[in-house]
């Protein structure tokens, strides 16, 4: 087994790509339990309305249920909104419920409304105890105002590609987006880690993808790519990730060593 080593600071990022369906939410709740099966603690934040990534984490999140929209919209804690994942005993799940599908448009006429996540964010990482080591905050498949307080709550952005055709399609526009957050909302944001997704080794495609987006970025592209697999796309209906649902599968290793680089790599250097 390897020897990890947690740094004592917590890590905030925002799994976002405005591509819908190239695995942000299995690769947020995979790489979070994966670091909680490391040892770490982990907090996943749902963002998005759809809340799979509540489902995958075997987490209440029917309407009733205090949830991330709480936080946002009726200045309810993180602390009242918080959920242990069952799957153990160091992951944890703020749960996004139905209401969070409307959140978008009742966001416009909140006060401070980009930095509403933020500041529940800063609230709940100060009164805790034992500190959180990351934060992974799963967005929806938008650039709207969700995804602003996401970016804004930040320090990291974790872009998941699937390689595929049109992988890089869209790009600029999310790295567009990112350079105004740093202007104008949060100058620590950083494009610090990218995923290869659904990869295929069988297909040129898959590789010829997969050179590209090194080539683009050689120092955020983790070396470990996640292959297509039967189980990961099984697991979330158990409630399960595929780090427990089937822990020696391919897909369950490749999230285990994407893990052990995200954790190894440490948090990016802040400039200036
Ligand atoms: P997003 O959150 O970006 O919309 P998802 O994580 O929900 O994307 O993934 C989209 C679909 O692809 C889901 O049905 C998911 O189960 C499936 N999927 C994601 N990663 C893999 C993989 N490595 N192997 C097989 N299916 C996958
Ligand atoms: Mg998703």
């Amino acid at each position: 087994d390897v020897e990890i080593e947690f740094s004592g600071k917590t890590r905030v990022l925002t799994v976002s790509n405005q591509k819908g369906g190239v695995g942000k939410t299995t690769s947020t709740v995979n790489i979070a339990a994966a670091i909680a099966a490391l040892g770490g603690r982990v907090l996943v934040i749902d963002l998005d309305p759809q809340g799979n990534a509540s489902t995958a984490l075997g987490v209440p999140h029917t309407a009733e249920v205090t949830s991330i929209y709480d936080v946002l919209i009726n200045d309810v804690a993180i602390a009242d909104a918080v959920q242990q994942s069952p799957e153990n005993e160091r992951l944890f799940c703020v749960p996004s419920t139905i209401h969070l599908a409307g959140a978008e448009i009742e966001l416009v006429s909140q006060v401070a409304r980009e930095k509403r996540l933020d500041t529940a964010l800063e609230e709940y990482l100060e009164s805790l105890d034992e500190p959180l080591d990351f934060v992974f905050i799963d967005c929806p498949p938008s650039l709207g105002l969700l995804t602003i307080n996401a970016f804004s709550a930040a320090h990291e952005v974790f872009l998941p590609i699937q390689a595929e055709y049109y992988a890089l399609e869209g790009l600029s526009q999310l790295l567009g987006n990112v350079k105004m957050i740093q202007k104008h909302l949060n100058p620590r944001l950083r494009v610090s880690t990218i995923l290869l997704t659904m990869f295929d080794a069988r297909t040129r495609l898959s590789h010829q993808v997969a050179d590209e987006v090194r080539e683009h970025f050689p120092k955020e592209v983790l070396k470990t790519v996640i292959p297509r697999s039967v189980r990961v796309s099984e697991a979330p209906s158990f409630g399960q990730t595929v780090i427990s649902y089937d822990e020696s599968s391919a897909g369950a290793i490749a999230y285990k060593e994407a893990a052990v680089e995200i954790v190894g790599r440490g948090a990016p250097r802040r400039k200036g």
